[in-house]
């Protein structure tokens, strides 16, 4: 590595360990911070936010870049060093468009709205949580003027979270699958033969959830001298380089699938973060591509596995060994059907397969309709509950199982959601690619081997970190961007088999 870009790297180094420290702070904000350390922490959080980003922004920085770049103008432009210093061009030139001052509010302002969310939310109580949203969405109106002109208002919104992507694009691939999904319910719903999902609904105890989750985590490949898994209102993955990536999760003592499949979908998240190639830490590259490439992670892990017929031959014995007197007596088959019922439900991360992407179209238009001017904070309630009638069909009993349940909004992730319903996209995409890679993977996974897949995909895509933009890396490694047809293809297969359609 020449001597410039070793510069380089030693200052994006450091804004990395300030971003490194934030989120340990983030992290134990979620999961072990006694209630009054709230205003502290908002404090700490906002001043390492606003040092990580003046740091990021300053002068040094930017000649360092274009001393970097002249440095490695004749090197391949796919090589390590040729991209990291690209995405930290992309990165500084983002950065410098928007005000320090802006950066310590927006962090003071998110780091105490959880706060305020937190217990509205508990309370069902939206009002509670109305202004904290106002001074949000009103940051974030401002932050879009910082990259004006744009194409739409919602675009450098997304781009934080999915680079290069625009909103366009998204509509477009929504507008193609809303009609197709809307079918597919409609039909399972009218036509399908009825699942009874009561083998899942009954009492398990809380202990022996989490144990089995850990057992399953490990078997999937999560290595736990790198992480760990604590709990918190709302499952997240959080990174502070491939060397500690750890993950949270909740329990419901009535409903079995919550925790085991968060643990899934978290563990997807983190393998992907453990996988990334250990050079890379301390670098803008050090993390995953996209939130979409990341959730195709998380999705593939918990729905293409964990809520397959394969899995659960490998799986199934164990899990009734954990819990004899509930599953003893239910079959195999009975179990798989009741893990995979479809049914318009309130609540996002708890939703099957079939209905997911419909909670995320909701929020996607509302997003966009607040952006925009069109929908006010104050009316959200109301929209929240006509456009989940629009969409599922049903209305959510109170905002808790309404528009509060997530998180991202009190964080200020707006823009953000989008991604969920692109990652299970693409995760059917690279699963195509990876059944033809690896033609006896249904057998492996019956046997409780996921080394190979683990393989596969730490190889494809988790070692390159950033390295890619993400819909690049898509197409180097199925050979085609992004497209909604191997998804549909996905669900009418397998839920046409489970409801007999
Ligand atoms: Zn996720």
């Amino acid at each position: 590595m020449g001597k410039r870009l070793e510069q380089l790297r030693e200052m994006l180094g450091i804004v990395a360990d300030l971003q490194a420290a934030s989120s340990v702070l983030g992290w134990d904000q979620q999961t072990y911070m006694p209630p009054g350390g709230a205003p502290g922490r908002a404090m700490q959080l906002a001043t390492l936010g606003r040092v990580a980003h003046e740091k990021m922004v300053s002068d040094d920085i930017g000649a360092a870049l274009e001393a970097a770049e002249s440095e490695v103008g004749g090197l391949d432009p796919d090589s390590d060093e040729a991209r990291l210093v690209r995405k930290a061009r992309r990165d500084y030139d983002k950065a410098r468009k928007v005000p320090a001052e802006w950066v310590g509010e927006f962090r003071r302002v998110t780091a105490l709205a959880h706060r305020v969310w937190e217990k509205a939310r508990e309370e069902a109580d939206f009002s509670q949580f109305e202004e904290q949203l106002k001074e949000i969405v009103a940051l974030r109106r401002q932050y879009v003027d910082f990259f004006a002109p744009y194409d739409h208002v919602y675009d450098p919104l997304l781009d934080d979270f999915e680079p290069g992507m625009k909103t366009v694009e998204v509509k477009a691939v929504f507008d193609e699958l809303r009609p197709e999904q809307v079918a597919l319910v409609q039909d399972i719903v009218e036509r399908g033969t009825p699942v009874d999902d009561a083998a899942v609904r009954q009492d398990f105890d809380m202990g022996k959830q989490w144990d089995f989750g850990l057992e399953v985590a490990q078997a999937l490949g999560y290595d736990f001298e790198r992480g760990r898994q604590d709990k918190s209102v709302h499952p997240f993955t959080t990174g502070f380089g491939s060397g500690d990536v750890r993950i949270t999760n909740r329990l419901d003592p009535q409903f079995l699938n919550t925790a085991l499949f968060g643990t899934m979908h978290e563990a997807g998240h983190a393998m992907y973060e453990q996988g990334v190639a250990p050079e890379l830490d301390r670098t803008p590259l050090g993390e995953g591509a996209s939130l979409a490439i990341h959730e195709s992670q998380s999705r593939m892990w918990e729905n293409l596995v964990g809520r397959s017929s394969a899995f659960w031959k490998g799986f199934y014995p164990r899990l009734q060994e954990f819990f004899p007197s509930q599953l003893g007596d239910v079959e195999l088959d009975t179990f798989y059907r009741a893990i995979n019922k479809v049914e318009p439900s309130f609540i996002r991360v708890e939703s099957d397969e079939a209905t997911y992407n419909l909670h995320i179209m909701v929020r996607f238009e509302l997003e966009i309709a607040l952006m925009q001017g069109t929908l006010d904070v104050a009316d959200l309630p109301e929209a929240w509950n006509s456009k989940f009638e629009e969409f599922l069909g049903i209305i959510p009993p109170d905002d808790s199982q309404g528009l509060l349940q997530d998180v991202h909004w009190s964080g200020g992730m707006i823009g953000y959601f989008p991604t969920y319903a692109l990652g299970n996209l693409i995760a059917a995409q690279l699963w195509v690619r990876i059944e033809e890679d690896l033609p006896d993977l249904r057998r492996r996974i019956e046997n409780r081997q996921f080394s190979d897949l683990l393989g596969w995909l730490r190889e494809n895509v988790h070692r390159h970190g950033a390295k890619f933009e993400p819909m690049e890396l898509l197409t180097r490694v199925t050979g085609s961007g992004l497209t909604a047809q191997p998804y549909l293809e996905y669900l009418r297969a397998k839920f046409g088999e489970i409801y007999r359609l």
